[in-house]
């Protein structure tokens, strides 16, 4: 994740460590090479404009440019600063809402954008580390496939899922999960909505009508990293037609330039809550905007 940015970042921060006495140039200079590495990262203009901006507002006082050691003060700068356009003001984006049980968890997204798996490894995850019943259902009428995917790796996971019945809507199935999830004591149940490969009028309504029936207490987006600003959209659409509450990155193991990270909060003001990190259930990582910044910063 972010390597290579990391490593481009890197080298800009290495020689202003390096270089001792800063002018005001040295810093814009520096800048200059940041928001390039940025960009490079698919990281979206207006986002690395303002991130710049804000970086230089503050490293070019004297304050910093005649310390002891300017080129650390830059590079905590702009930590602060990654932390901030990873986080806004969320200390804690990670914390899902599950009290009241049992809590609607609707999970939304593209196909092929990894909702399936990552609907089971969050599963896994409330179940191990939180104790916590679940029960998952997919939603997919249109893909029997999928419908059996949630159901093997349920029993792959040791997680209870919807026993499938052949005809229902995606409503019906909701209406049922909720049912099956208070009756049966679960603490979590997790919806598994049909995916496609656009954005379109149907699913949208599909979406919109289990969310209705739902009334969900976390709308988890999936949505794959890799696909740098796209990603971006897509959660800014997902948004607008549903509501999010929060932002799953998947495949963030790849060489993906990692940029949908960096603009996801500050364009659609929605956190990312984990990243995915592999196709193994236990590849999910809660996404913690300083460590990250400290990853990225190397
Ligand atoms: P869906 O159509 O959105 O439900 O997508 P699936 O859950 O079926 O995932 C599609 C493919 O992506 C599968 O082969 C998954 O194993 C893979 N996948 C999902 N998440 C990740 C991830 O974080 N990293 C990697 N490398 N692969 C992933």
């Amino acid at each position: 994740m972010f390597e290579n940015l990391s490593e481009r970042l890197g080298g800009v921060f290495d020689r202003l460590t390096k270089q001792g006495a800063l002018s005001e140039d040295d810093v814009k200079t520096a800048m200059r090479e940041v928001r390039v590495a940025l960009l490079e990262a698919d990281v979206s203009l207006p986002v690395a404009r303002d991130f710049i901006k804000a970086i230089e507002k503050k490293a070019t006082g004297q304050a910093v440019t005649k310390s002891v050691t300017p080129g650390q003060q830059v590079v905590k700068i702009v930590h602060d600063e990654l932390v901030h356009v990873l986080a806004g003001d969320d200390e804690d984006p990670g914390e899902l809402k599950i009290d009241n049980p049992p809590a609607p968890i609707l999970m939304v997204g593209l196909q092929g954008s990894g909702k399936t798996t990552t609907t089971a490894k969050l599963a896994k995850r409330l179940s191990d580390r939180e104790g916590k019943r679940v029960l998952m259902a997919s939603l997919d009428t249109n893909r029997p496939a999928a419908m059996e995917q949630l159901a093997i790796l349920g029993t792959q996971i040791g997680v209870d899922t919807l026993p499938i019945i052949k005809g229902q809507s995606a409503v019906d199935i909701a209406k049922r999960a909720k049912q099956q999830a208070t009756m049966g004591g679960y603490d979590v149940y997790m919806l598994d909505t049909a995916g496609r490969l656009h954005i379109d009028e149907v699913l949208m309504n599909e979406v919109q009508a289990v969310r209705d029936v739902a009334n969900p207490r976390e709308t988890m987006l999936v949505v794959d990293g890799l696909t740098g600003q796209d990603a971006v959209n897509v959660a800014k659409e997902f948004d607008e037609k549903v509501g999010v509450s929060g932002v799953v990155l998947t495949r963030m193991d790849g060489d993906g330039r990692g940029g949908a990270a960096l603009s996801m909060r500050a364009i659609t003001g929605k956190p990312i809550k984990f990243v995915g990190l592999g196709e193994k259930m236990d590849a999910l990582e809660e996404f913690h905007p300083s460590r990250i910044a400290g990853r990225i910063l190397g």
